[in-house]
């Protein structure tokens, strides 16, 4: 049997972001993926247009019927809109005893669209963090969720360091660009690393949530942290460069 993830995320129907792009990643990194839907949105390629939570006693629901039947071997948070849905979640990790949890603090849609209510950063910091292997804010949610003004290298390592008092094992900020590059930064409470490639020419839909995934299913697969920062931040790339264009909007990886 393959490893398995589960993404709990939001919908997004173009298929660039959300759990339909964690489920494309879990299959072409040979993982075996199952999903919980935690909001559902319309938007399309040009952006998000609606947002309709998932009342918590059903995200409740899906999440035991789905993990009284399917174990999995990591998993990853993406859009949560309210506290109460992250109450739902902490208490189920814990509950079924789930491990290598991944958290992506998904904030704003790139065209800017708040994609959750206020509350919920704090929520994700207090009741989540402690539980994760990984975090992968980008630059922008790093600095919210610390209150740190990124503006240099020594900024991006100070927000690092208070992320990672917040209880995950490891956190990575992506989506710096002091030098003109796109540069990540892992940090795991000893040791900081970067990586960096190119920029691309284009506006790109879910970056975020592909590097996320990437980097839950290589956890499934039995990755350390460090590794599969760095097959991740190459399976983003790849899919960068191989982007398609289904609708008017922005590019979608592929
Ligand atoms: N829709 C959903 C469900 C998402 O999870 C996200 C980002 O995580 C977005 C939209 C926005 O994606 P992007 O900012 O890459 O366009």
């Amino acid at each position: 049997m393959k490893k398995i993830a589960l993404t709990i995320a939001g919908s997004d129907p173009s298929g660039g972001a959300g759990l339909q792009a964690d489920l494309k990643t879990f299959n072409a990194l040979g993982v075996y993926g199952i999903s919980v839907p935690s909001v559902l949105t319309s938007q399309n390629t040009g952006g998000v247009e609606g947002i309709y939570e998932l009342p918590a006693d059903f995200l409740s629901k899906e999440m035991d019927v789905l993990l009284q039947d399917i174990r999995p071997d990591a998993l990853k948070t993406g859009m949560l809109y309210s506290s109460d849905s992250i109450e739902v979640i902490e208490e189920k990790i814990r509950a079924y005893s789930l491990e290598n949890l991944v958290i992506d603090p998904v904030t704003v849609s790139s065209t800017g669209v708040m994609l959750i209510e206020e509350g919920v950063l704090d929520a994700l910091k207090r009741l989540l963090f402690p539980l994760a292997s990984v975090v992968t804010p980008n630059t922008y949610e790093a600095a919210v969720l610390t209150g740190i003004e990124i503006k240099d290298d020594k900024d991006i390592k100070k927000a690092a360091v208070k992320l990672k008092e917040a209880g995950p094992a490891v956190v990575i900020i992506t989506g710096g660009h002091l030098h003109g590059k796109a540069e990540d930064l892992f940090f795991d409470g000893v040791d900081f690393m970067t990586l960096e490639n190119e920029r691309l020419d284009g506006e790109f839909h879910g970056t975020g949530c592909v590097f996320s995934s990437a980097i839950t299913a290589c956890l499934s697969l039995g990755f350390t942290p460090k590794e599969a920062f760095i097959k991740a931040k190459d399976v983003v790339w790849q899919a960068m460069k191989t982007a398609v264009s289904p609708g008017r909007g922005m590019k979608i990886l592929n």
